[in-house]
């Protein structure tokens, strides 16, 4: 397991401004969009992300500081980074293999099964169009996740009622036993069979729980996508994970970012690419042509005449807007010039005039294949 500190480039006694600081530099440093397709930036990336999520929370800090791992429930400093795909393949089948008492995988042992444990974070990937990426949208998230049962308040018990002391293991969800044997006494320590561990016994589950103390449910979560994002970045909405196992607080959810790809224009980090398809006439002499832009307006682009295929003209300051800042990535024009396949005999004739005046050789009228079976038939 990489050191979360060494990650982030950082001493361990690095102040929580340093960690900013630090983190900033390397994020901009392995952007995956200064490095599009490089997949070890892209996990590096990931990794400074998740390092920093748990060394900017004072909190998670402070349990990495002293257990080496940042979350309650597991032995991965990334905490709950699975994916939302496992969880929904496994989580539901581990809340009923353990009577959800337990957090998620490999629960720890270090902690008795009663003590509160902050619930798992989610992972979640949110589509956003490119235009939603340059305004900024207000979104509804659907999640998928667990919430303290309102009925039992999350004890699993019968409203009304209350879990009971489990009286084999007096509470301690574990029991010693003493084997006497030729070698002398052995004492082991094992999981109370009565309570699994819990330390309690449900005379009566809640209903509406069945005696798990929460319930899986669909939120709606509104959250506000900045303008300004890209594909792979993660967005933490604090607080609004899986719900905290008896009593702990709740996990927190992180919003992946992934940006469609659009039909028109193409992004490079904050600038725009676009496509001008001119006449020859125009690119000639120069022209004022209307270009669409991703929000729908129409820029004036002045093409100067003499302008070349393949040139590309700039648009200052009208690409993506950058995040968390006023900058803005420039818009730019790729000039693409069109050959007619198929012209007026006006337009054959002013063409044939040019190609006389310029001294440029072309081919006859009736040359090519057309030509030589029309001249075959006529003769
Ligand atoms: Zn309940
Ligand atoms: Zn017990």
């Amino acid at each position: 397991m990489e050191d979360l500190y060494a990650i982030l480039e950082v001493p361990r006694d690095a102040s929580q401004a340093d960690i900013k600081k630090a983190y900033r530099k390397l994020v901009h440093q392995y952007h995956p969009d200064s490095h599009p397709g490089d997949k070890e930036a892209e996990e590096k990336f990931k990794k400074i992300n998740a390092a920093y999520s748990v060394l900017n929370d004072p909190e998670k800090r402070a349990r990495y500081d002293q257990f080496g791992t940042a979350d309650a429930n597991t032995g991965n400093p990334f905490g709950g980074m699975g994916g939302q795909d496992l969880g929904d393949l496994f989580g539901d089948i581990f809340a009923q293999a353990f009577g959800g008492g337990f957090g998620g995988f490999g629960s720890s042992r270090r902690q008795s099964a009663s003590s509160p444990r902050q619930g798992d974070d989610i992972e979640q990937v949110v589509h956003v169009t490119l235009l939603e990426a340059m305004k900024g949208v207000m979104r509804d998230i659907d999640v998928m996740k667990y919430e303290t049962c309102q009925d039992c308040n999350g004890t699993g018990a019968k409203p009304g009622t209350k879990p009971e002391t489990c009286p084999h293991c007096n509470g301690q969800g574990s029991v010693r036993q003493r084997q006497q044997t030729m070698f002398g006494i052995f004492e082991s320590v094992s999981t109370c069979p009565d309570c699994h561990g819990t330390g309690k016994i449900i005379r009566e589950k809640c209903s509406e729980c069945k005696g798990t103390g929460r319930i899986r449910r669909k939120h709606t979560i509104e959250v506000k996508i900045p303008a300004g994002v890209a594909s792979n970045m993660r967005m933490r909405v604090p607080e609004a994970g899986e719900a905290g196992v008896n009593g702990g607080p709740p996990g927190d959810l992180y919003l992946i970012i992934d940006v469609e790809v659009h039909p028109d224009f193409e992004r490079d980090g904050a600038d725009l690419h676009t496509t001008l398809i001119l006449t020859y006439p125009q690119a000639v002499l120069g022209t004022e042509a209307k270009i669409k832009t991703l929000d729908g307006h129409e820029e004036t682009l002045t093409v100067p005449a003499g302008t070349q295929h393949g040139q590309v003209l700039k648009l200052k300051g009208k690409g993506m807007p950058r995040l968390n800042s006023k900058a803005a990535g420039d818009f730019y024009v790729h000039v693409y010039i069109e050959i007619p396949k198929k012209l007026t005999d006006k337009q054959r004739e002013i063409i044939r005039s040019l190609a006389d005046e310029m001294k440029a050789p072309v081919s006859d009228e009736d040359s090519g294949i057309l030509g030589k079976f029309k001249r075959w038939f006529q003769e």
